[in-house]
């Protein structure tokens, strides 16, 4: 007798199959009679693992990967339904390609296949609302230049094959996103969520039209998440744990809201938010002073950053901070205690009106037009190297540079490297970012702070905010916690941790 969890269907090619919903995948059961030996019948190689035995190949699709599953009619005047399954296949390296199976039901199975195809999606679909409602900003100028091919072919027939709504705009000039997304009508009713479908220009965009919204607080409770089509995509990398376009927008598609920090950035007589990092020094430089190697995607960073540590280049800045962690076993305690506590899942029905009725959070420590609340720390700095704060574990694929970043601890993660350690060493921990290594280097510093303040002592060079150039003048940070919200994979960030 077969139940709601399993059904019985064919191949098109009429070999017998048996689908059963295990606890955390589909598993697809391949019957083949003594004479049918053709194991390689069924084109469609659903498999994550797939094993033989005599008579019974085996394949399983775990819920997360499956996009869309629904029964119809197969062909006219015949009893034939057709069971097709949409999911990814989704590779060790993160790495996903979109494909469809299709099977035969006869007509007498309808009732209990239909029952059974809605269990498959109920499971699918566990964690997450189905046929969201997509807002999709595409920079045709982002990375390479391919983001509008790249989403067409790629992203597109994925999110059609799970039913979402898909606004797209391309962005026509620099702040083109900021300004839609300050002044779309309706925003927080009409998505449920933003994707930016390039580098991480484009976030920084949104998170700021956010801010000018009048109804900020709760502007900023719509989703934000990229689909990675930029030199830098760390909004992806952090959420998703891979850059893979596809894998990105299977995790848009089953993605949940988490709120995320935000920091507040005071510059000159002006107010902007930033979601990732802020940089001066050797690693502002790589992200700005490589636009010429444009052509060479996310690697232009790296090529870069080795370029200066050669020429030993050194930044004098005046940094004053206040920190809440100053020792490495400090800031891995924080972190671990911070992890082991059992965030609550984002809860929408949190006082929505309170919420509706808040604008932008005001400044605790003042301006950066403000003095030095007297509590900071001032910091030497008179041959750095590197100023690098970040709020997010993974700068790109290839850079974990805060290992302890956490998603809303209250603090931003800040790295300095001073231009006096020999260029070796400063190669070596370079190396070491690649998997957070150079956490635990004793030359480095590595703080969790709440505020600070840069000024610079140069007359010209860059600053980097999110990967975006900012004027080289003062600028001052501070965080807001649970500000943002993000579209995650999970729930949490990909990283490892400390
Ligand atoms: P990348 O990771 O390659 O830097 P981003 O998505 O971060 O890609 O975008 C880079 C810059 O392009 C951002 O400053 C963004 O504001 C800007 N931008 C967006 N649309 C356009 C456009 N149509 N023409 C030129 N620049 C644009
Ligand atoms: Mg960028």
């Amino acid at each position: 007798m077969v139940g709601i969890n399993s059904t019985v269907a064919y191949t098109l090619d009429h070999k017998r199959v048996v689908l059963t919903l295990e606890e955390r995948f589909l598993l697809i059961d391949y019957e083949y009679s003594s004479s049918g030996s053709t194991l390689g019948c069924f084109s469609s190689v659903a498999c994550i693992n797939s094993s033989f035995h005599s008579s019974i190949r085996h394949e399983s699709i775990v819920y997360y990967n499956i996009i869309w599953a629904e029964l119809a009619s197969a062909r006219a005047q015949t009893q034939l339904l057709c069971l097709r399954i949409d999911y990814c296949i989704v590779k060790n390296d993160l790495k996903a390609t979109f494909s469809r199976s299709s099977f035969l039901v006869d007509g007498s199975e309808e009732q209990n296949c239909r029952a059974f195809t809605e269990a498959l999606m109920n499971r699918a679909y566990r964690n997450t609302i189905r046929c969201k409602r997509l807002l999709v900003l595409i920079n045709p100028f982002g990375g390479q230049g391919k983001a509008t091919d790249r989403f067409l072919k790629l992203s597109l027939p994925i999110f059609d094959a799970a039913r979402c709504h898909v606004d797209q705009i391309k962005t026509e000039y620099k702040g083109h996103a900021m300004d839609l997304i300050e002044n779309m009508e309706g925003l927080e009713d009409r998505y449920d969520a933003i994707v930016c479908c390039s580098g991480d220009g484009i976030p920084h965009e949104v998170f700021n039209g956010l801010s000018k919204r009048k109804n900020a607080g709760l502007a900023f409770r719509v989703p934000v998440c990229q689909l990675p089509c930029g030199s830098g995509n760390a909004l992806c990398v952090n959420l998703v744990g891979s850059n893979d376009l596809p894998f990105a927008t299977l995790s848009t598609v089953k993605g949940v809201p988490i709120p995320v920090d935000l920091c507040s950035l005071t510059q000159g007589d002006k107010r902007y938010v930033t979601f990732l990092s802020q940089a001066l020094g050797m690693i502002a430089d790589c992200d700005l002073g490589t636009e010429n190697m444009r052509w060479m995607g996310e690697s232009r960073f790296t090529v870069g950053l080795v370029m200066r540590v050669l020429s030993r280049a050194k930044y004098p800045c005046e940094v004053s901070v206040r920190i809440a962690h100053e020792s490495r076993s400090q800031v891995r305690r924080a972190y671990q205690e911070d992890k082991s506590k059992n965030h609550e899942r984002y809860d929408d029905s949190v006082d929505a009106e309170a919420v509706a009725s808040r604008s932008l959070p005001s400044l605790r420590y003042g301006t950066i037009n403000d003095p030095v609340p007297e509590d900071w720390k001032i910091i030497n700095t008179s041959t750095l190297a590197i100023f690098y704060a970040g709020k997010m574990p993974w700068m790109s694929s290839d850079a974990l540079f805060f290992p302890a970043a956490l998603p809303r601890d209250g603090y931003v993660d800040l790295v300095l490297i001073d231009s006096a350690i020999p260029r070796l060493e400063v190669l070596s921990i370079l190396l070491n970012v690649q998997e957070g290594k150079h956490f635990d280097s004793k030359q480095i510093h590595y703080y969790k702070v709440d505020a600070y303040r840069v000024t610079p002592k140069a007359h010209s060079g860059f600053i980097s905010i999110d990967g975006e150039k900012f004027d080289f003048t003062p600028f001052q940070v501070e965080v807001h916690p649970s500000l943002g919200t993000v579209l995650s994979r999970t729930g949490f960030y990909q990283a490892p941790g400390v």
